[in-house]
């Protein structure tokens, strides 16, 4: 229980009624995204100015307790999963887009905005804010930038942080720095934005962001390849890059997860091929068309077995979305679906993904693999049952095999859902010694007394 002058301090910033501490309205505070992983916090307090984020920091400090920022709760590294004794930042309310700046190509938001809510502000002034995390009804950009989120364009757009032009950030001594602007040029000192891209909330707490559009894609042609063997469309996603053709989305399903999504979602993806890449072009018109006709020459060289594009916008969307549920639809089949994030060399694709099968097989676990195959980033989930001791173990050891491995590959531990709390025990491995110890001491020099997200991304 929080005492009482606690709740009072709290209060007195943000107004009671932001202010949660009854052991039942922490429950939903309690988890992320992540399955197995939940811890309930102190108190749960929702600002609405930069002003009172500030004046939590500050009480926080008086009171030696730590500060987990929260936006979604969508995260599926367990970022936002709660320290004990902490009080939760939930930033949900501060959910404006302040600006669109169509001279400028920018977007000012408060960190709550809704990232989908993003994209359709720019595309009021015919512009694209083009990160499009799968959870991108849900998340908040706070959160995006603080994981460094992609999504199904990162191949042709890049990610969040290709995005960020600046950011308000409160520090763990409660100052309010600014960092970056609107300049497409800028190398006064260090670029101090980059450090909180992807610094799951243990350096800074984001409070506004200042985002970079382009211009909206006058067409988009969308297709499905089905293949029966993985290395064919593993080979089709090395041929269309090697044909210097950067598609915006080549998304991999395979055979478990597209009949999990059919069973799901009733598009009309088919049950019995091995593999499923859905494939997009968007941009002039004519590019369009013509990178549209060599994608599907390229599957079809590389033994598709059916190469079907989506007849009008609707379609497209359609199929697009289909993918986008790939993971609530793997979660229906059983109680604890445990999503990872491994991401290899797009020449090593055809290996991981092979061996991931056969991890499955090995163990005797369910394991659908789907993701952004372009990226060369797979999400392997496991579909279990965590009260299953002797299953968990399995589950345990094949998730080390699939580490290992793609460390062997060059590859790295997560390509998008951040280190977190699931992470931490492959990542002195993948960094080395002398890196990691370097990320600690950028940790221990701007929160030196550990009040921002203690005990993610390490110990
Ligand atoms: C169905 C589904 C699909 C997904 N698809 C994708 C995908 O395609 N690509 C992808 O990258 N991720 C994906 N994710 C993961 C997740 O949605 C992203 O990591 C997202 O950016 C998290 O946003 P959030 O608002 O939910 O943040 P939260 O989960 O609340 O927080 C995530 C982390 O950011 C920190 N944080 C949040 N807000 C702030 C802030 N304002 N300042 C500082 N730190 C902050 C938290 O402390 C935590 O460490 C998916 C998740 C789900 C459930």
């Amino acid at each position: 229980m929080p005492s009482d002058s606690l709740v009072e301090g709290l209060s007195s910033i943000v107004g009671g009624a932001a202010v949660l501490t009854r052991p039942e309205d922490l429950i939903p505070y309690s988890f992320d995204g992540t399955a197995t992983l939940k811890s309930r916090p102190t108190a749960v307090v929702f600002p609405k100015t930069t002003a009172q984020v500030a004046d939590c920091v500050r009480l926080a400090i008086e009171r030696k307790m730590p500060i987990v920022t929260r936006g979604s709760g969508t995260g599926l590294s367990g970022g936002s999963v709660p320290s004990s004794h902490c009080i939760v930042l939930c930033l949900t309310q501060m959910d404006a887009i302040l600006d669109v700046d169509p001279r400028n190509l920018t977007l000012r938001a408060q960190p709550g905005a809704i990232t989908m809510r993003i994209d359709e502000a720019a595309a009021r002034y015919g512009l694209f804010y083009p990160p499009d995390p799968g959870s991108q009804r849900i998340s908040t950009i706070g959160g995006n930038v603080a994981e460094n989120s992609g999504g199904l364009r990162g191949l042709k757009y890049g990610v969040t942080r290709d995005y960020v032009m600046g950011l308000e950030v409160v520090l763990a001594d409660g100052r309010v720095a600014r960092l970056g602007n609107a300049c497409v040029k800028d190398v006064a000192g260090y670029s101090l934005k980059d450090l909180f891209v992807g610094s799951e909330g243990t350096l800074g707490i984001i409070t506004e962001v200042l985002l970079k559009l382009v211009p909206r894609p006058a067409a988009r042609r969308t297709m499905l390849a089905l293949y029966d063997s993985i290395e064919d469309a593993a080979e089709t996603v090395s041929a269309i890059i090697a044909a210097r053709i950067i598609p915006c989305t080549l998304e991999f399903l395979d055979r478990m997860t597209a009949c999990c999504v059919e069973d799901f979602a009733h598009v009309g993806l088919p049950t019995d091929c091995e593999a499923v890449l859905l494939m997009e072009t968007d941009g002039h018109p004519a590019a369009v068309a013509d990178e549209a006709a060599q994608m599907e020459a390229i599957a079809r060289k590389n033994r598709a077995r059916d190469v079907r594009a989506a007849r009008d916008d609707a379609e497209a969307l359609q199929l697009a979305s289909a993918r986008r549920n790939a993971f609530a639809a793997l979660a229906r089949q059983r109680p604890t679906t445990i999503l990872e994030d491994v991401t290899v060399p797009r020449s090593e694709l055809a290996t991981m993904v092979r061996f991931i099968a056969d991890t499955a097989a090995a163990l005797n676990l369910q394991i659908g693999t789907f993701g952004h195959m372009g990226d060369g980033n797979l999400h392997p989930t496991i579909l279990t049952d965590e009260r299953d001791t002797a299953e968990m173990e399995r589950v345990h050891k094949a998730f080390d095999a699939i580490f290992r491995r793609t460390l062997e590959l060059g590859g790295t531990i997560t390509g998008e859902h951040g280190v977190g709390l699931a992470k931490k025990p492959w990542l002195r491995q993948q960094m080395g010694d002398a890196s990691f110890e370097l990320m600690k001491q950028v940790k221990t020099s701007l929160d030196p007394n550990r009040l921002l997200n203690p005990g993610k991304i390490f110990d």
